[in-house]
């Protein structure tokens, strides 16, 4: 890069050029993340379970359980929103072991059925309601088959597929289509400047070297739009003199490109995962309606003399089975969460369809791409609500040392207040993309606040009226 291009650079695009040319730290701080996941993920099964008499400071289990589900988990979502994918390309350990794998892999082409674009939603949903079965957050041998066992088909995926490439993260991972969604609303990306791009060959006439970037998670370099897919490792940053860490506006990604990039998995992972599934799976555990549910189930069956539902005989890694903390679930406790979760992605996911469906057909005829556009809108309230709701295992763990909590409801509700506004202010950006017209962009306002409100219940519900 020349020296005057060098001095007229910002100080975010110079800050991207540093972390590029400081990849052997940036590898010794992957390494430090990989032992310290190890030690969470393994050491506690290992360890007796806690009793009640255990704190968070003296006991590693608890500790552990703090450290991934009270602070990695609800601030690595955070990161996504302030940074983008900064997490996934600078220190996620499966990441990182999936690309080392690769490196000495077999290198094969990715097949045909890894590339569909279902995975991510698919990913998501069995993840999250699997950890319910085995009660994720709550049990160190649930913690290792599920976050171990992710961990270890990301290296099997690096050994066979890709060289020095993350193909697990780019098509397989159960959060990748989560992190793809929040990191649409980060400030910061890297930003491809076509011209400078172009240039870049005539200079490469005179002599220039081009040295060629490898991007693991398989960016098209020139073509990048958005955050999305950039794992921001800083790879490319100064590349071809066209590449910068950059500044842009926080719904420049949602309102700009977002029809252009807008797709069904998408919408359904925002509808049915984010505001459905993941809202079933935080609230079964808080809602009486489960409870009262189940009690008519069980005394149906036994009423008709059906006994094998209520045995619980299943094993641990089916589901839930701590006999000695008194922590069993019967089949029909397992077969009631799953309906559960499902019954509530279904509810919450068609009503903010519907909803969506109608800001969408006030813009104008109904188009597609238009109505999977304005669910985008929606991405903000409903990466609040998983924030929340995983810092809800935060917040009784601090109950549990007799914490003063007081302050946790005003920083909930201002966080879900200014999240709303957050996703009005995109579908209003959205609508102004489809309609000129004043009256309907109103109009579908007040579909989308319906929306909202919808989201919002499930949250007055879960911190308020349970
Ligand atoms: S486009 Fe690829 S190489 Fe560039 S910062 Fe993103 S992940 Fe890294």
């Amino acid at each position: 890069m020349s020296r005057i291009n060098l001095a007229h650079r910002s100080l975010l695009a110079r800050t991207g050029d540093w972390i590029r040319r400081h990849d052997r730290p940036i590898r010794r701080l992957q390494w430090l993340v990989i032992v310290l996941y190890a030690v969470l993920v393994i050491v506690p099964v290992l360890l007796p379970l806690p009793d009640d008499t255990a704190h968070l400071w003296s006991n590693l289990t608890l500790a552990a359980q703090f450290v991934f589900w009270g602070i990695w988990w609800p601030f690595v979502l955070l990161s996504m929103v302030l940074l983008g994918r900064v997490w996934c390309g600078v220190l996620c350990p499966e990441g990182t072991l999936s690309e080392i794998a690769s490196k000495y892999g077999r290198g094969r082409a990715i097949p045909h059925w890894m590339r569909w674009r279902g995975w991510p939603f698919m990913a998501f949903a069995l993840t999250t309601v699997y950890g319910q079965m085995v009660s994720l957050y709550q049990y160190p041998k649930a913690v290792m088959l599920v976050l171990g066992g992710s961990t270890v088909a990301a290296i099997a995926v690096g050994l066979v597929y890709g060289r020095e490439k993350r193909v697990w993260c780019k098509y397989l991972c159960p959060v990748n289509g989560v992190f793809s969604l929040l990191a649409r609303l980060s400030p910061l990306h890297y930003r491809v400047n076509e011209d400078a791009w172009r240039a870049s060959y005539t200079h490469g006439e005179h002599g220039h070297r081009v040295i060629p970037v490898n991007c693991a998670p398989l960016v098209p370099l020139r073509g990048m739009q958005g955050g999305a897919d950039c794992h921001m490792c800083g790879r490319c940053s100064g590349h071809r003199e066209a590449i910068t860490l950059s500044a842009r506006s926080a719904s420049d990604e949602v309102v700009r490109l977002g029809e252009a990039k807008a797709n069904p998995w998408d919408s359904a992972l925002i509808l049915y995962g984010l505001c459905g599934i993941a809202i079933g799976a935080f609230h079964w555990s808080a809602s009486p309606w489960f409870i009262a549910l189940k009690q008519t189930a069980a005394g149906w069956l036994i009423d008709h003399n059906i006994m094998w539902p209520l045995d619980t005989q299943a094993p641990w890694f089916l589901l839930t089975h701590y006999a000695a903390q008194n922590d069993v679930f019967s089949w029909l406790d397992g077969a009631m969460i799953v309906s559960y979760i499902l019954a509530t992605a279904l509810v919450y996911g068609t009503a903010l369809w519907l909803l969506l469906a109608g800001a969408a057909r006030t813009l104008g005829r109904w188009r597609i791409a238009r109505f999977h556009h304005l669910v985008q809108a929606l991405i903000p309230v409903a990466g609040c609500g998983v924030f929340l709701g995983l810092s809800a295992t935060t917040l009784s763990l601090l109950r549990a040392e007799h914490l003063w909590l007081g302050w946790a409801p005003y920083v909930r509700w201002s966080m879900l207040a200014g999240a709303n506004l957050w996703s009005a202010w995109l579908a209003w950006g959205i609508s102004g993309r489809h309609s000129v017209s004043a009256v309907r962009r109103g109009s579908a306002m007040l579909w989308v606040t319906a929306a909202l409100l919808v989201v919002d219940s499930a949250w007055w519900l879960m911190f308020y009226l349970w």
